[in-house]
């Protein structure tokens, strides 16, 4: 098979060229990073349930309204994605406390925020993504005043569909994050959605036990990420038993 060019390669994903002029495929590989990739582990089976729980969740919030990147999945590994210009700004919507706010404010993890709150992290990591604020988004020229608040609008309205989805299959949203690009169509630009939205990028946890069914098993050595990735899928309902990922080699113990 001809060698894809590879357009880019960060901490989770692999973009390589797409098919045509202004498409890319986005593959999502097993490696798990955190704490700036200071702390990298392989985690065999990762990849497969981000790319479904991704498409799933892209597909819904689409289908709602919501511009994306996402055109379809492709494979296992893989999806067709539009060519975006990432916006260097990282959207989290947090609505309960827990990470970097609980620690830079001392609010104990757990505690149901008064409302949900919207924060921008500048992307560097050599700065280890410093949270800003609106002023310096703007002032350094990273989004515009428009820009910002059609990337507000949108993780308003994603946080309500999320929250709602996962409250249904017994799952509490406390936050999330989330990337933009700007996407031009015919001769117009406007804020889309993109990467990607998975467990990787959320904060999940189970409603009734509060065991968390995200990345911070990895973070914060607990085990089981895989076994947590699985369930999220399988109450979403979009496991396929024959496509199941089977992890292979040793088996993380609780
Ligand atoms: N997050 C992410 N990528 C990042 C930083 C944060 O996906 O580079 C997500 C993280 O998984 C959590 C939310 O954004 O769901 C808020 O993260 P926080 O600021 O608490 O930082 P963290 O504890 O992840 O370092």
């Amino acid at each position: 098979m001809k060698q894809r060019r590879r357009i880019y390669e960060g901490k989770a994903k692999i973009l390589y060229e797409g098919p045509e002029p202004g498409m890319l495929v986005q593959f999502f590989k097993d490696d798990a990073t955190a704490f700036n990739a200071k702390k990298h582990d392989v985690i065999e089976g990762k990849g497969v349930l981000n790319n479904r729980i991704s498409e799933y969740i892209f597909t819904n919030l689409s289908q709602m309204g919501i511009p994306t990147h996402f055109v379809k999945r492709l494979n296992m590994r893989e999806q067709l994605i539009r060519e975006v210009e990432i916006i260097p700004v990282e959207v989290v919507v947090r609505n309960i406390a827990a990470g970097t706010i609980s620690q830079r404010l001392g609010i104990e993890e757990g505690t149901v925020l008064p409302r949900s709150i919207i924060e921008f992290y500048y992307k560097n990591d050599a700065l280890n993504d410093p949270i800003v604020s609106e002023e310096h988004v703007t002032a350094f020229g990273w989004a515009n005043a428009q820009e910002i608040d059609d990337m507000m609008a949108m993780a308003i309205r994603v946080n309500d569909f999320l929250s709602g989805m996962f409250k249904g299959i017994g799952i509490e949203l406390v936050d999330f994050k989330i990337e933009f690009g700007r996407l031009i169509e015919n001769d117009t630009m406007r804020v889309v959605l993109a990467d990607e939205i998975s467990p990787d990028s959320c904060r999940l946890w189970d409603s009734s036990t509060k065991e968390k069914m995200d990345k911070d098993r990895f973070r914060r050595d607990l085990g089981g990420l895989v076994e947590a990735y699985t369930e999220v899928a399988r109450r979403l309902g979009i496991l396929n038993e024959n496509e199941a990922p089977r992890p292979s080699g040793p088996t993380l113990v609780k």
